[in-house]
């Protein structure tokens, strides 16, 4: 028999071996997180709702499958999903008051290869609002809360799923990435998190925010996990037309990588970085320096000056024409007292939608109205492209890019909210990225002198997604040894 009683410790490949060798039901599992997320999600905040009566009906299809002799890579493994994919059945909210009421009649495809593969939904977890922020204050619902301190955010917009996962009520989550929205609060809370390769997963039955830049991917407690979730959610989906056609299946068992010789780039001038954010990331190159590891500095003039400008025309631009479909018709809400149809469109759109999201959709509106497209939105398409451009050619010449994620550790609530453009200067690593569409992700290298956590950003070339979860791998064992013993209070709970 398993200890049931510290189950919240194992990591999610340690669970599904224990279900496929029948030491432990999927059904006693599903108690457990069920429990666990129940107690302590009042403190924490993470789930907009818990799935007890899916979580338990999955369960015991899962005990039953496992007792007919299946094997299944995630065999009763709990995770939590992001509240802007659709899981059938239950409450989509893009912790939105404009989605009150609606139900998803649909599967994701993602959600639907997690169930296939014995992962248990235990929920959906909290976001900013349609996933425009970094630090989940823009949630209709309340913010998420920091398990390594109660007082700081938990980053955005996917905090929700990486609260879920730092805490320990899943080891498993899934969120989604348009500028950072996977890496940053992976970064702030001291896990694992993977944004993959534009293409590389479906998006069917996410809630689109920024088509083009818009990626679902993995948080864990480490690279393994991962990877063991990317390999199931990965794959080509003929649901999703910017799917990749032929995407190579991730392996779980790809030899280890020698850091000896492995060509590392910095970019050069990306900078603003706090002075304990600096300090980890000297100390982690260092690190790798005595591995044998050898460092470039790239000159991404384009990628380092003019990213969140190119973003903040794009992601607000498709945001807008995405959200258009939000007006009190078909979804959610409806506005009530107007005189005729645009009068209720305007009143559900006006009690629907957050500040930000109204930001972003007159921001969108603007550069694609007739006269300021040219101006705004195709130029700034073109020199998105330049920026794919500077980093094709940059992976010409090393294997990986390092920066840390965020330029600071997690912040005070309220001490963003009411500037704007300081909280969109949380993604100056991360959103360059994006605009190439490469998979990047975060893992946590260290921690600041209040102890919160500060991650360090891996990015590797444009569908290198084995490769990159290969090289965080040995970077992450190389730095194990100086994390020991860091635990935030809810490990011990
Ligand atoms: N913070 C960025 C924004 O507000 C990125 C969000 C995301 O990746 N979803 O748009």
């Amino acid at each position: 028999m398993t200890d049931l009683r510290k189950l919240h410790l194992l990591k999610a490949r340690e669970i599904a071996s224990l279900v496929n060798l029948q030491q432990l039901t999927a059904t006693e599992c599903t108690h457990y997180f069920l429990a666990r997320a129940t107690e302590l999600n009042p403190k924490l905040n993470a789930f907009n709702q818990i799935s007890g009566e899916l979580a338990l009906k999955q369960a015991t299809a899962v005990d039953k499958r496992i007792k007919e002799g299946e094997k299944l890579p995630l065999a009763g493994v709990p995770i939590a999903i992001k509240d802007n994919i659709n899981v059938k059945g239950l409450a989509t909210t893009c912790s939105s008051k404009i989605l009150a009421g609606y139900i998803s009649p649909y599967e994701a495809t993602v959600t639907e290869r997690l169930w296939a593969a014995g992962a248990i939904c235990i929920g959906k977890t909290n976001l900013d609002e349609f996933a425009m922020g970094s630090s989940t204050e823009h949630s209709a619902f309340g913010p998420s809360l920091n398990p390594w301190n109660l007082n700081k955010v938990p980053g955005g917009s996917s905090g929700g799923s990486a609260v879920a996962v730092a805490a320990h009520l899943v080891p498993l989550a899934l969120g989604s990435d348009t500028g950072g929205s996977i890496r940053q609060p992976a970064s702030f809370c001291g896990i694992a998190g993977f944004k993959p390769t534009y293409g590389m997963v479906s998006r069917y039955g996410l809630v689109a925010f920024a088509s083009s830049l818009d990626q679902i991917g993995p948080f864990a407690q480490d690279v393994q996990d991962l990877l063991l979730c990317s390999m199931v959610i990965a794959g080509h989906d003929p649901r999703d037309s910017t799917s990749s056609k032929d995407i190579a299946a991730l392996s779980l068992t790809e030899p280890k990588i020698d850091l000896k010789g492995l060509k590392v780039g910095i970019i050069e001038g990306l900078s603003g970085f706090s002075a304990p954010v600096e300090a980890c990331f000297a100390a982690f190159k260092e690190t790798l320096v005595a591995q044998g590891a050898e460092f470039k500095t790239l000159s991404m003039p384009l990628s380092i000056s003019q990213a969140l400008n190119v973003y903040y025309i794009v992601a607000p631009s498709e945001a807008s024409s995405n959200l258009s479909r939000f007006d009190g018709v078909r979804y959610g809400l409806r506005g009530q007292g107007g005189k005729d149809l645009n009068a209720m469109y305007e009143t559900t759109r006006q009690e629907g939608f957050g500040a930000e999201v109204k930001r972003r959709i007159m921001i969108g509106s603007y550069a694609l109205s007739a006269g300021y497209y040219d101006a705004y939105y195709k130029k700034a398409l073109q020199v998105r492209k330049a920026i794919g451009d500077e980093f094709a050619a940059a992976f010409a010449e090393v294997d990986l890019i390092l920066s840390p994620t965020s330029p600071f550790t997690a912040f005070d609530f309220g001490s963003k909210s009411a500037d704007p453009t300081a909280m969109y200067l949380c993604d100056i690593a991360t959103i360059p990225v994006s605009l190439a569409g490469l998979p990047s992700l975060s893992i946590n290298a260290g921690f600041d002198p209040e102890n919160l956590p500060i991650g360090m950003q891996l990015t590797a070339a444009a569908f290198q997604d084995q490769q990159l979860l290969a090289m965080a791998k040995a970077c992450e064992e190389l730095l194990a040894s100086t994390l020991i013993g860091r635990q935030n209070a809810f490990a011990n709970v």
